[in-house]
């Protein structure tokens, strides 16, 4: 374990919070332990850039969730510097990279590894879906809005790079995108994870199912006002 901040209360919050999310997936494993590995600016980060390129502000291996930027658990904060600087909420950050080491859990290192691995929108979709759960959960939420919010980002955005949340960071369309899609397949087509991995339907066509679904759900919605689409 190499870590630059200490271990205090504050960071066993994150962490219990992060796992009561990551508990509401269907893979997730009781007897799984996680070795979580805080980084910032530590020698065994340089070894890792060097093996593995500088990439993302977090990655999974195996059992180990390494954290590689500066954290600030009291305000449950992650600060990347990847791409460009920003703000990232940790719980978030940290139920992202667990649900990665399930997947690799479930279905197995040869599935599940940085070089080969499920379409992107599946393999980044579903860990932003669990730990965005709450936020999905909130009365005000709405998925029609949230799909419609993504169509608009990603016209207005120069290349693959959109910032969907608050703090300023960006990532690759196919995090928001995915997530939205699973979303979908999820709550509304009531698909399992596993189902979901399995199903052959191109990114596309599924993407254009979604669009004639957002039609139709506001349609319903203006004739019947009361009918909201079913969420857990
Ligand atoms: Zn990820």
């Amino acid at each position: 374990m190499c870590s630059n901040d200490k271990i205090n209360d504050n960071i066993k919050v994150v962490l219990d919070n992060a796992m009561n999310l990551v508990q509401k997936s269907e893979l997730y494993d009781s007897s799984y332990k996680y070795n979580i590995i805080l980084c910032s600016h530590t020698f065994y980060n340089k070894i890792d850039d060097k093996l593995l390129g500088i990439g993302p502000s977090a990655r999974s291996r195996l059992n180990n969730l390494i954290i590689k930027v500066r954290i600030d658990p009291k305000s449950n904060l992650a600060f990347p510097t990847f791409h460009k600087e920003c703000e990232i909420n940790l719980t978030y950050l940290i139920a992202h990279e667990m649900i990665h080491c399930l997947q690799a859990k479930k279905y197995g290192i040869m599935k599940f590894n940085p070089f080969r691995h499920p379409e992107l929108w599946k393999l980044e979709g579903y860990p932003e879906y669990i730990s965005k759960k709450p936020k999905l959960s909130n009365k005000d939420y709405s998925l029609t809005t949230e799909i419609e919010r993504y169509i608009n980002l990603e016209n207005k955005a120069t290349d693959i790079w959109i910032s969907p949340e608050d703090g300023g960071c960006e990532f690759p369309n196919y995090y928001y995108k995915g997530r939205l899609m699973i979303e979908y397949l999820m709550d509304i087509k009531h698909l399992s994870y596993d189902q979901i991995l399995k199903d052959s339907v191109s990114e596309a066509t599924i993407f254009k199912e979604m669009i004639k679904w957002i039609d139709g759900a506001k349609k319903s919605s203006v004739m019947f006002p009361s009918v909201q689409p079913n969420r857990q």
